[in-house]
């Protein structure tokens, strides 16, 4: 009967999968949220009111049809929901799982007017799980092969998008990466308490049982030219990220205990999947009291990371208020019950230390101001509202700027001023979408457009494939 309520918003409230208790998971490197029992799944994903103009489907960023699967998912429709949700994305488990849904999918959703709207990330997250232990596997069979090779730098989520429908329209994607495992930041960057890593393992074997090669540990430009690529290949597909991490520009960065976060987290996580070469290269925040500074996903993640290594003590410093913070709100909330401290509206302006080491970061107040250039309140700083909050270890996440490869000058790759490669999504007549300055060469995801989502990386990833098959003609 339920199955067949207009008005299931009304009887059933939204409610997500169960969270782990903050006591138990703040020890555990483990995802927090438990599997949605399928009687939930059906439930929550039959509150969908099927809008005649889904406004969800197009705030996400890869326009996936959510009412189209969220209608199959209510009626025990797994299988076919897969399919239909592989149609649109490469990494629907992943995206259920890391999208902050409150501002694209969920936030769009018509029953924010009072109801709550409908777990679509969660949802999103289940159909792919089930469907996969259900043993369900991209069916290929019917795919005629063409000779085509396309090679492919970078196996995070912009790459393996680009390999998926490349290799889903019969062309052969070879993927190169310099780390042991695929994922870029979603396995050496995410931390496992929101995607543990057997998700992305998982996706290796399906990938290379649909026909992507990958070659990992092999780091372009060192390990094997570019030019053998350009030579050997029908097309080069560049989705190799940003990796040069922001400074703050104030004094005291260099002193003994200050990190920056991404080197921090891959510590992490090569210490916990067992990839460390050397035990000396862990961090650990064991004892220590931790100040993290900045407020976007790579802060929370810092800040999460150091709580469940027995960190005395976590502090997350932020210059603007909680409602301009860049970050999911889902994961402040997380944090905050994993018992991070907050410190709103305050501004580091030097790192203080003793002999070379770091022993507190002297920050002053700040106040919303008027908005700056994109849109966000300015933070001004209050006179005379300096003070030192003390530390003995400080995390640096202030986000990421391009880190262009030396060989793009080479190949006539160009880039932005700031270091960012020109592959415009909308290009100009006669060429192809996410194609570069280098006709054979295309490029996506956070080294095109800045560091950004993983969903906006998956998005550029399959437009550069279908821009490369038009180069191509297949
Ligand atoms: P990447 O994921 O960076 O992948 C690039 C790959 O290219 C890497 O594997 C790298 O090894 C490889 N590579 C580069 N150069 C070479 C070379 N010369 N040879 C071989 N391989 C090479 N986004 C969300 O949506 N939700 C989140 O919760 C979230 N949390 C985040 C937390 C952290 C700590 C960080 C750092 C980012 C987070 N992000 C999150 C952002 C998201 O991870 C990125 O936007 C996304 O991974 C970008 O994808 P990409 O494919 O462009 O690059
Ligand atoms: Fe929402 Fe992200 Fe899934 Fe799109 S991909 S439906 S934005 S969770």
């Amino acid at each position: 009967e339920r199955l067949n309520n207009d008005f299931q918003f009304l009887d059933v409230s939204r409610e997500g999968p169960k969270k782990v208790k903050a006591s138990v998971r703040k020890k555990q490197f483990a995802e927090i949220y438990e599997p949605f029992p399928k009687e939930n799944a059906c439930e929550q994903a039959h509150r969908c009111l099927d809008c005649g103009n889904p406004y969800c489907s197009w705030k996400c960023p890869v326009h996936n049809h959510i009412p189209d699967w969220l209608q199959l998912v209510s009626e025990g429709n797994i299988i076919q929901a897969a399919e239909l949700s592989h149609q649109t994305n490469s990494l629907p488990e992943v995206c259920g799982r890391v999208c902050p849904q409150d501002r694209l999918c969920e936030g769009a959703c018509t029953l924010n007017d009072g109801f709550g709207a409908v777990t679509i990330g969660s949802v999103e997250k289940y159909i792919t799980d089930t469907a996969f232990a259900m043993g369900w596997r991209p069916d290929l069979s019917d795919v005629p092969k063409t000779d085509k090779k396309v090679a492919i730098i970078g196996a995070g989520p912009a790459g393996l998008a680009a390999a998926d429908v490349l290799v889903r329209n019969g062309v052969t994607p070879v993927v190169f990466d310099r780390n042991p495992e695929i994922g870029g930041l979603l396995t050496f960057g995410i931390p496992e308490f929101k995607l543990e890593k057997n998700v992305m393992s998982r996706r290796r074997e399906i990938f290379t049982d649909m026909g992507v090669e990958f070659r990992l540990e092999t780091e372009v430009g060192k390990d094997i030219s570019v030019q053998d690529l350009i030579d050997q290949y029908d097309a080069v597909f560049l989705g190799m990220g940003t990796y040069t991490y922001m400074k703050g520009g104030f004094p005291g960065e260099d002193l003994e205990g200050v990190y920056d976060a991404l080197p921090y987290l891959i510590s992490n996580v090569n210490h916990c999947l067992g990839f460390e070469k050397d035990p000396s290269e862990y961090i650990s925040m064991k004892g220590k009291q931790v100040v993290v500074l900045g407020g976007g996903d790579t802060a929370m993640d810092c800040n999460r990371t150091s709580i469940r290594q027995e960190a005395k003590r976590v502090t997350c410093a932020y210059r603007r208020d909680e409602a301009n913070m860049p970050g999911s709100k889902r994961e402040v909330e997380n944090a905050r019950e994993e018992g991070v401290k907050f410190l709103f509206n305050r501004q580091p302006v030097e790192v203080v230390g003793e002999n070379g080491k770091v022993s507190g970061v002297k920050v002053v107040t700040t106040q919303m101001g008027e908005p700056d250039e994109n849109g966000r309140q300015r933070a001004e700083v209050v006179p005379g509202s300096e003070e030192v909050l003390e530390a003995d270890a400080v995390l640096v996440a202030f986000g990421f700027r391009p880190s262009p490869a030396p060989w793009f000058a080479d190949f006539g790759i160009d880039l932005h001023e700031d270091g960012r490669v020109i592959a415009p999504e909308k290009p100009q007549l006669g060429r192809q979408p996410f194609q570069t300055s280098n006709d054979k060469v295309f490029a996506g995801g956070d080294m095109v457009r800045g560091s950004d989502l993983v969903v906006t990386a998956i998005w550029e990833g399959r437009k550069a494939a279908e821009g490369i098959m038009d180069y191509l003609k297949v």
